[in-house]
């Protein structure tokens, strides 16, 4: 196959693209490295069968040659790297949707939009099954991530349903792993990173918010699947593992040894109160489920940040 990427420097966009190229695709991937790193795609820049374009996917994309399709994952991703940078935020999910579509329908290549469960906003009902509608504030700070998704999900079912685009949409929920940008302010290398540090870790709130954590190799694996399925509705993919912020403080303390304990700080506007995939559509329809544990999972990002903090000292 021949696969375009789009934020193919991001955390899952490089994982993609090293399983497509792991497999004998042959790779497009397109960054502007606002928030992707060119890290993340050192591995692959001279492979033959890979092809790095430096680009923001909201400007026309000329591509030559035919695509068998085309995945959408440029994005600024965490609450605090899309409160940077909201106007590109809303730009990506906009205009980089319409013009990510619009590619595909031009090469008549399948089109996978990277969707998530901000789309249900702080939901009402947990676990978050597809059917939920959500509970987005439209104007708050992270409302141009929100709205920019459920924007960019208007805008792939109604290529679907407009020009009979072949769609997917996949709603991703928290996802950790190497390439995990150290400084973006998600809670897996903040945490990670104070805590090989040495340094107490930084709750927000009194912790007793919720997220269910699914580790990166896991979520590719679902997404390749989705990709590979008739299914046109929205799928969502990640870990139904619920945990307090709290626990999860407690458990990166203890699987790194770090003594330096816990320090509350205020919580962010609108910060979601529960977040747990309801995975139903994706077991039965792709006969997906996670795999790896929290424990392993951890211990591989651990590794991974550790070297990448002592490489830096
Ligand atoms: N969080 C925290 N300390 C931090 C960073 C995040 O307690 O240093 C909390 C944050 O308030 C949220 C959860 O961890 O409840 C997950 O935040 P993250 O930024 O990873 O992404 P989100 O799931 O909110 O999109």
């Amino acid at each position: 196959m021949r696969i375009l990427v789009t934020g193919g420097a991001g955390l899952i966009g490089s994982h993609l693209c090293d399983y497509f190229i792991a497999r004998g695709d042959e790779v497009i991937a397109v960054d502007n490295f606002i928030t992707g790193s060119p890290d993340n795609i050192a591995q692959l820049t001279n492979h033959p069968r890979f092809k790095f374009i430096r680009q923001d996917v909201t400007d026309f994309l000329r591509i030559e040659g035919y695509l068998d399709a085309v995945l959408h994952f440029a994005s600024p991703a965490s609450p605090v790297s899309y409160t940077a940078y909201p106007i590109q935020t809303l730009k990506v999910g906009a205009l980089g949707t319409h013009k990510a579509c619009g590619l595909a329908r031009a090469k008549g290549a399948r089109f996978l939009l990277a969707s998530t469960s901000e789309v249900y906003g702080d939901p009402l009902v947990s676990p978050q099954s597809e059917s939920y509608w959500g509970n987005v504030n439209p104007i708050g700070p992270r409302g141009v991530y929100d709205e920019a998704k459920r924007y960019a999900e208007a805008m792939t079912l109604a290529y679907h349903r407009a020009h009979n685009l072949d769609t997917r949409i996949v709603r991703i929920f928290n996802t950790y792993g190497p390439r995990n940008a150290l400084d973006d302010g998600r809670v897996v290398p903040n945490f990670v990173g104070q805590a090989i540090r040495g340094e107490p870790l930084t709750v927000q709130g009194d912790g007793s918010q919720t997220r269910s954590f699914c580790y990166v190799s896991d979520l590719v694996e679902g997404i390749v699947r989705l990709l590979e399925s008739n299914e046109i509705m929205p799928v969502n993919i990640g870990n139904p593992n619920e945990t307090t912020i709290l626990t999860f403080a407690e458990k990166i303390n203890s699987l790194t040894g770090n003594k330096a304990g816990i320090v509350f700080r205020p919580r962010p506007v609108d910060d979601p109160n529960r977040r747990c995939p309801d995975i139903t559509r994706a077991k039965t329809i792709l006969g997906w489920e996670p795999k790896v544990g929290l424990d392993e999972g951890l211990q591989k990002t651990i590794a991974y940040f550790s070297k990448k903090i002592k490489g830096k000292q």
